[in-house]
């Protein structure tokens, strides 16, 4: 049997491809290994967001060929989607696919494992007409969480994004479709559903139906049974129309919990970055949240050193983010990515500066995560366990070795588990060995740097 070995590079919607093509070549009798043994094919699905993206994927390619110098090297997704002669001129490159037309791919690797087509699978790089590509949900994802892609691609180009010319219009899969798959997520026993997108606030806006949007969708989606939450990747401060608000504060199965990208928080920089928002707006958008939903976790993405930042701009932007109060932050270095307008603007930020403001930044998001964990604590909060830890794992754990060994004496197991509370707290706890995909309520009692220690009350 033939052993593939996928490697994912990126955001949700990556994860997401992966695990669906994963799925088709198990049923086409491919055997999956991980990444780091040696197989007969390497798929990896690549990211081209900053150029240290770009970096990393190249580092992926040339790592899979030491692996194995006779395995198939296929490369797939946004880097050769926008950089297909970047990608054609790795030697360590036998075949490349943008973000289209993926579902080829394992007829394309047969071929080329038998000789043929030699230059199969260098596909056309043209958006033009694209539909959304219905990638299989994949039933044997590795985790209690499901995650579904709903739509892809977007239309509104910020100023330093290559997304759009990655991903290419929006595209949504269709309502019934996509509820179809939730039916199947809930009856293959997933409590919890991850819903991502490219531009997920943007969902059904390609529909000729002028009814179809994301708070449509999610309305009917948490009618659909066994599903106990559902989660939204990311959505834009724009897209959140008074109906998807309306949705989202309704509560239920939708967890408290968004992730919305703020990018910088002050007015000259998110103009120059060409986003549809100002603070106040953010800041607004915020309050009116938190106002209807109770223990909201609100995330954010948050660019350091865009051209023409002045230490002034980003100040602006620390007191922003700092009274925003995110329970967490992913802090990015701007890099000009070709074919974007601001790879064309002056006043570039030097990289030291750039170093010195995402340190800064960094460890501001981390004392907003801090603040937010200790208002959890001493609660208690329904936690969907998903992942046990093994023993080498627990260098910092809380948990008294002494105790750990005795559990495992009588188990022969380690029996910590981590789970997520519905706002996303990630927890750990001393479980039952039968805890995966189940809920329990923990009381949160101690802080960690990334997680928070419970027990089940009483
Ligand atoms: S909304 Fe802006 S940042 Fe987000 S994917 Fe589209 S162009 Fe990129």
């Amino acid at each position: 049997m033939l052993k593939a070995a996928f490697y994912t590079l990126g955001c949700k919607v990556n994860y997401y491809e992966t695990e669906s093509l994963k799925g088709i070549f198990l049923q086409e009798g491919f055997d999956i290994v991980d990444f780091g043994v040696e197989a007969d094919l390497f798929v990896i699905n690549t990211c081209t967001v900053t150029h240290v993206a770009d970096r990393k994927s190249r580092q992926t390619i040339r790592r899979a060929k030491k692996l194995n110098p006779e395995a198939l090297v296929a490369v797939i997704g946004c880097y050769p989607q926008v950089n297909p002669e970047a990608i054609r001129a790795l030697p360590q490159v036998d075949l490349f696919l943008g973000t289209q037309e993926r579902l080829s791919l394992p007829g394309l690797v047969k071929r080329r494992l038998q000789g043929q087509d030699k230059y199969g699978g260098i596909s056309s790089y043209d958006h033009e007409g694209a539909a959304f590509e219905e990638m299989p949900w994949l039933k044997e994802q590795g985790r209690a969480r499901a995650f579904l892609k709903i739509q892809d691609g977007c239309d509104r180009f910020c100023s330093y994004c290559v997304v759009p010319l990655a991903r290419g219009p929006l595209r949504s899969l269709p309502l019934e479709k996509g509820l179809d798959y939730l039916r199947e997520i809930g009856r293959a026993g997933f409590k919890e559903v991850v819903l991502t997108g490219i531009h997920l606030g943007l969902y059904g806006m390609d529909s000729q139906d002028r009814e179809s949007s994301l708070a449509t969708f999610l309305e009917e989606a948490v009618k659909i049974e066994g599903i106990q939450r559902i989660r939204l990747s990311s959505i834009e401060p724009a897209d959140f129309d008074e109906k998807l608000l309306e949705v989202i504060s309704r509560g239920g199965k939708l967890c408290p919990h968004l992730h919305i990208p703020l990018q910088s928080g002050d007015n000259f920089i998110l103009s120059r970055m060409k986003r549809s928002y100002n603070t106040s707006f953010y800041a607004s958008l915020l309050r009116d949240l938190r106002g209807s939903i109770a223990d909201l976790a609100i995330s954010s993405d948050i660019m350091v050193g865009f051209p023409g930042e002045e230490e002034k701009h980003f100040l602006n932007s620390l007191q922003f983010v700092r009274e925003c109060a995110f329970s967490s932050l992913h802090v990015f270095k701007y890099s000009p990515r070709p074919g974007t307008e601001a790879a064309t603007y002056s006043s570039p930020v030097k990289p030291e500066v750039q170093e010195k403001r995402s340190r800064e930044m960094i460890a501001l998001g981390e004392e907003l995560a801090q603040q937010f964990q200790e208002q959890h604590l001493g609660r208690t909060f329904p936690v969907l366990f998903e992942n046990k830890i093994e023993y080498s794992d627990l260098s910092c754990s809380s948990f008294p070795r002494e105790c750990l060994l005795k559990e495992e004496k009588i188990t022969g197991n380690p029996l910590i588990w981590e789970g997520f509370t519905p706002n996303y707290l990630r927890v750990r706890a001393l479980g039952k060995p039968d805890w995966r995909g189940k809920v329990k309520h923990i009381c949160l009692k101690k802080r960690y740097p990334n997680y928070l220690e419970g027990s089940e009350p009483g």
